[in-house]
């Protein structure tokens, strides 16, 4: 696994534990020496973690728009920075980027773009691994919305074959791994 796209807030959230698990994921991708994809943005949970992973050492490939960038809400540190014109650019771009994706707590932003990876995956757009770092239970709620989802007749496959969920970042990272071996 040599690169992992990670979608998170935008925002730091209101507890200490985003920020704290924000920093650990990106010391243990950089001494994993995998680079991390993310949307390039210089604020909240996003910028925690580039300036973690740099901090470290690390290589750290932002995804933006034309439009953030205009709008300087953009980090300068970064080891590459990709600037596309729309939206949907961006995503696909990451995905082209990326060996495996995982999201951390965030908003409406951070779930769409969790949600169009699974969604890709389960059409069979790509095979690549998604996983969530369930930091102070935030994701319980999805979980059980997913849950009752499969309960109920609507999903594919199950969950837990759609998403890998760990507390923390080490654990999450063995996890994706071990689905792409090839890529070891
Ligand atoms: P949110 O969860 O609503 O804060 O949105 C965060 C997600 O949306 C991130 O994973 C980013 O990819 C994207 N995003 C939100 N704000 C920005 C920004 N200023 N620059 C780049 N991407 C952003």
């Amino acid at each position: 696994m040599k690169s992992v796209c990670v979608f998170l807030g935008s925002s730091d959230g209101n507890h200490p534990a985003y920020a704290r698990a924000t920093a650990e994921l990106g010391r243990e991708l950089a001494q994993r020496r995998i680079t991390c994809v993310y949307g390039g943005s210089r604020t909240g949970l996003m910028k925690i973690l580039a300036d973690s992973v740099l901090g470290e050492g690390g290589e750290v490939v932002g995804v933006t728009v034309q439009l953030l960038k205009d709008k300087e809400e953009f980090h300068r540190g970064l080891t590459r920075l990709h600037v596309v014109s729309t939206m949907h650019e961006r995503k696909n771009l990451m995905i082209e980027l990326s060996d495996a994706f995982l999201a951390l707590p965030g908003g409406i932003g951070t779930l769409d773009e969790l949600f169009e990876v699974c969604t890709l995956s389960q059409l069979g757009f790509h095979a690549k691994p998604c996983g969530l770092l369930n930091v102070n239970g935030f994701f319980e709620p999805l979980r059980a919305m997913l849950v009752t989802a499969e309960r109920e007749g609507f999903m594919k496959r199950p969950m837990h074959d759609a998403l890998d969920v760990a507390l923390d970042p080490a654990g999450l990272l063995d996890m994706l791994q071990r689905r792409i071996p090839s890529l070891t």
